[in-house]
């Protein structure tokens, strides 16, 4: 395995540091109430990603970095045919990149094919930062495609696509944790970032929440694109995906399984289908 210290000397103990900090401070100041046992949510969830961490280190990091060294060096992509300052460059690999993540997401939620994959992590019935991690091994195939094409599309160096990437892997962690940050404190944050509230509404049972709030890092681009809900309060929302809310239907076997087998109507298994009212809101609710 070629070594990349960037990533294995910082940026893992990074994430790592993050996760046991967020982990602790959602135990102590838990925002939403959870109906499922943690330690056996935890372990699923971790179990589950093993693959993925797996094909992130071999793969959806050493591929994009081989493609931003050859694409340096061939002068090819946007940010490697304009000279611009080391600062501005870091602004724009940072816009370039979330504002393609946001259409990934996007894609995930709107194209079948990618739904069947992406369906996996939202069948997790309660949230919290494990699961950041909850992901089936062929999305993470089908990003590293993604992330590959963006790194050669927008030129972007291979120093700045690991610091890209650790900090989106961050704001991953830190949006899905199940953290009660001061509701004050967290309105300020999401003036600029996705905040646990705000992503909190993105994995609702109701699907018109569930196809909103599909930004990682800023929350502009849901503004941009009318896609922002913050009217939901949280002890409103119902975690998980409509059709898929029994326990024993969701265990491991089965989860790696889902994208392979034919894909319910969003629906509860009672026959309703979830709705709520929509009201503009500048305001993140409590
Ligand atoms: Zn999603």
């Amino acid at each position: 395995m070629r070594k990349f210290p960037l990533i294995d000397s910082v940026g893992n103990p990074l994430l790592t540091c993050l996760f046991i900090v967020l982990l602790l401070l959602q135990w102590r100041f838990p925002l939403r109430r959870q109906h499922f046992k943690v330690l056996h949510r935890l372990v699923r969830n971790f179990v589950l990603s093993i693959p993925g961490f797996v094909i992130v280190r071999l793969a959806m990091l050493p591929i994009p970095i081989a493609i931003a060294i050859w694409a340096r060096q061939q002068r090819v992509g946007l940010l490697n045919l304009i000279d611009l300052r080391t600062w501005a460059v870091v602004i724009a690999t940072f816009l370039l990149m979330d504002y393609a993540y946001w259409w990934w997401h996007r894609a995930m939620h709107v194209v079948p094919f990618f739904w069947r994959f992406h369906n996996v992590h939202h069948t997790d019935l309660d949230l919290d930062v494990s699961t950041a991690a909850r992901f089936h091994f062929g999305e993470m195939i089908l990003s590293t495609a993604f992330l590959s094409l963006a790194v050669v599309l927008f030129g972007i160096g291979p120093i700045m696509l690991v610091v890209f990437f650790v900090s989106f892997e961050a704001a991953t962690l830190f949006h899905h944790s199940n953290w009660r940050l001061p509701i004050r404190v967290e309105r300020i944050l999401n003036l600029i970032l996705v905040t646990p509230r705000m992503h909190g509404i993105h994995h609702s049972i109701v699907q018109r929440e569930t196809n909103s709030n599909w930004g990682t890092m800023f929350c502009w681009w849901d503004r941009l694109h009318q896609t922002l809900r913050r009217d939901v309060p949280q002890d409103a929302i119902t975690v998980g995906v409509a059709a898929y809310r029994e326990e024993n239907e969701l265990t491991l076997g089965k989860l790696f399984a889902l994208p392979f087998i034919g894909q319910r109507e969003w629906r509860l298994p009672s026959g309703e289908i979830p709705e709520r009212e929509t009201r503009p809101a500048e305001k993140l609710a409590e």
